[in-house]
């Protein structure tokens, strides 16, 4: 049965501007990463995701590699499509990438044109839907031409099968030369994916942000809360079910000392803003002009109303960006 969305959902983000480009993303976007494969009740996965469209993010992030098994993710937001969300595909912004391994195949990697060009089609398969509005090349290939890597990125374009080009984890110089082809071939870089939040400021010091601004292009900062590493949930321990106790990506042992130290600090300034550590963490990479959209991952619905209030504080004062300096990690 098709869904019946929240009627007041466009009420409660305020949307911010790609880049230079003509398009508006939700501040906060939903990451189909972790817990969407076939390792999470699919009734919950899909509570979550129409959740999250009733809060306004009208724009969900897969690629080719989440699961677990790769692709699992994809076939369950494409579940979730055909049988709630079909009516409202055009108020929609599906991302997929391609590029990051996912078999042991030689077109199963790598950012050459067969393997970029066939993963779309796959992904158009599993998401039942003709188009993409963001086709991302997931990560930066040093081994294949980059003009080879943006001829294929502008021919999904071209071919319909994606509306806007993205790019992810590419260090500054190659971005810059990949945005150069892009916009040569008549398809501007709409985003660019780096991972941003007080626990690494790598875009702050590599040059990135500046390059966003530059070369007009918007980004959209992937694992803001550190994987929940930047909520209070690990300061007395590790919950059941949490990330950091069952996934490759979040081992238990950074749950040390010193992050225990840095995260209750950073927790203490929350409070004293009438905020919670998650809330003050997603404000914080937002107060950044560059950054488009906060990519959010949530294994519940609570979780997606708590971290959607962090819009609702005031901005932060210097001293207190001063203070927050002092326990990020630089
Ligand atoms: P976050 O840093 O937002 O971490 C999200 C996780 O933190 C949740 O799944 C949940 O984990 C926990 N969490 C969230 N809110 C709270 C809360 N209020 N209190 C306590 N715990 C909370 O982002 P992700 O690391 O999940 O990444 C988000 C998305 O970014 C991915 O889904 C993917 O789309 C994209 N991404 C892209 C990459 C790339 O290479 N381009 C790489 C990585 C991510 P739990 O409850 O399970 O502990």
């Amino acid at each position: 049965m098709s869904h019946v969305p929240a009627a007041d959902r466009y009420d409660k983000l305020e949307y911010r501007r790609a880049g230079d480009s003509g398009l508006d993303l939700p501040p906060f976007s939903f990451g189909l990463w972790q817990k969407f494969g076939t390792d999470y009740p699919y009734d919950t996965q899909r509570e979550i995701i129409l959740h999250a469209f009733d809060l306004g993010i009208t724009h969900f992030d897969n690629a080719d590699r989440y699961g677990p098994p790769h692709r699992a993710a994809q076939r369950v937001f494409g579940r979730v499509l055909a049988q709630d969300l079909a009516a409202h595909r055009d108020e929609l912004i599906l991302s997929t990438k391609a590029g990051n391994p996912i078999g042991p195949s030689p077109y199963h990697k790598g950012s050459s044109r067969k393997s970029l060009l066939t993963s779309l089609d796959n992904s158009l398969r599993d998401l039942g839907t003709d188009h993409v509005d963001i086709f991302y090349s997931h990560r930066y290939d040093p081994t294949t031409p980059l003009e080879e890597t943006a001829g294929a990125l502008a021919s999904a374009v071209q071919q319909g099968k994606a509306l806007y080009i993205g790019i992810s984890n590419y260090p500054p110089e190659p971005a810059a030369e990949i945005a150069g082809l892009l916009r040569r071939a008549g398809v501007a870089l709409l985003v660019h994916q780096p991972r941003y939040s007080l626990f690494d400021r790598r875009p702050e010091h590599d040059g990135l942000l500046d390059l966003a601004a530059r070369h007009g292009f918007g980004l959209v900062v992937y694992s803001p809360l550190a994987q929940g590493l930047l909520t209070d949930k690990y300061l007395n321990g590790i919950p059941t079910g949490a990330r950091a106790q069952n996934s490759t990506f979040l081992k238990p042992d950074v749950i040390d000392d010193t992050y225990r130290r840095r995260a209750t600090a950073l927790d203490k300034i929350a409070a004293e803003r009438g905020q919670s550590l998650a809330q003050l963490a997603l404000q914080w990479v937002l107060r950044q002009p560059q950054v488009t959209s906060a990519l959010i991952g949530a294994s519940s619905t609570w979780q997606l109303d708590h971290n959607v209030k962090a819009l609702d504080f005031p901005p932060f004062t210097a001293d207190e960006l001063a203070r927050i300096d002092e326990h990020g990690v630089h």
